[in-house]
């Protein structure tokens, strides 16, 4: 049996940067504007600094500005609504990116509550989930957005495509459903409540899976010809005790079956930023009334 396509994220995505550098050259060169994007980073957790800073990296590299905040895990909540409000009257800051998690004591919904929509790039915000709810224009969630772009890309035309999403987190799942289904797929979505996981995956043309949880998609839930896109992310120890990056799908098995699959790394993951990118530079465009035909 031929063994399935790689979908290439890390190719897409680059590809997505550099449009994103070119609109910034216009944006900079016929009116005037640098998009800019505000990180803000609450407390030392390594994973969260390391995003941070490959954010940071990337903005500058599509020559927009970058601003990072990186405050004390001590820092309160007053503290922090005190900034998302400064960032919000920034007319530089044209995205604000809060890094998740936050410490314990932050409520986190009522930050992310109180940036401005329209700078609201990471497209957490209940105004831009109920636009995405409505079928509307708006600022939407960066990994299902790549998620999306990659299945155009492989398939082109998602009408009448059964797709199932395992995982059903406001980040992913929820909004990545909403997307299918405004694409004209029948969609379902499988948590860890749902029964028979194993047949129900098996009728997708499409499957979706994040979940955190270590390969536990297995290869023979994958129906032959099906797309699959791993979402998960998942350090491990192999066995002779090297730490790697395996995703939410069992990979080698899938690959005999899936028509096309991500791989992990260098699927979803560079997606992510990428989507970023070009969510910082639509913010800026919206924030200065300038259409590009690229946004
Ligand atoms: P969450 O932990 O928020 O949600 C996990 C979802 O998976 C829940 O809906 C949960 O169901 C469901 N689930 C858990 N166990 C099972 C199971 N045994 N069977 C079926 N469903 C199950 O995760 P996220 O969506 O935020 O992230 C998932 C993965 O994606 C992680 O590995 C994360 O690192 C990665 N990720 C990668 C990104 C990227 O850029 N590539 C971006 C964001 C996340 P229930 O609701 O019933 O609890």
């Amino acid at each position: 049996m031929a063994e399935a396509r790689l979908i290439d994220g890390k190719a897409m995505a680059a590809a997505i940067c550099a449009d994103a550098a070119r609109d910034v050259a216009r944006l900079q060169a016929d009116h005037g504007v640098t998009p800019g994007l505000a990180t803000v980073m609450v407390g030392d957790d390594p994973a969260s600094e390391i995003y941070v800073r490959n954010k940071g990296r990337q903005t500058e590299q599509a020559g927009m500005n970058s601003f990072r905040h990186v405050l004390p895990a001590t820092t309160t909540q007053e503290d922090l609504l005190h900034l998302v409000a400064k960032l919000n009257r920034d007319p530089k800051a044209h995205g604000i990116l809060v890094q998740l998690p936050l410490p314990a004591g932050i409520d986190v919904d009522l930050v992310m509550d109180n940036i401005d929509p329209v700078k609201d790039v990471d497209g957490f915000h209940p105004v831009n989930m109920g636009l995405l709810m409505s079928g509307r224009d708006g600022l939407r969630p960066c990994t299902p957005l790549g998620c999306m772009m990659l299945l155009e890309y492989e398939l082109e035309d998602l009408t009448g495509c059964h797709a199932v999403v395992v995982g059903r987190s406001n980040i992913v799942g929820k909004p990545l459903a909403l997307m299918l289904l405004a694409a004209h797929c029948t969609v379902t979505i499988a948590h860890s409540r749902t029964r028979d996981l194993a047949s129900v995956c098996r009728q997708a043309d499409i499957l979706v899976v994040s979940t955190g949880r270590p390969e536990m998609v297995r290869g023979d839930w994958v129906r032959p010809d099906a797309v699959v896109i791993d979402v998960g992310i998942n350090r491990v120890e192999s066995a002779d005790g090297k730490r790697h990056l395996v995703g939410d799908v069992e990979f080698a098995a899938a690959r005999k079956h899936a028509r096309a699959i991500t791989p992990v790394p260098g699927g979803v993951g560079p997606m992510t930023i990428a989507c970023l990118l070009r969510n910082t530079v639509a913010a800026a465009c919206r924030q200065h009334g300038v259409i590009l035909p690229t946004i």
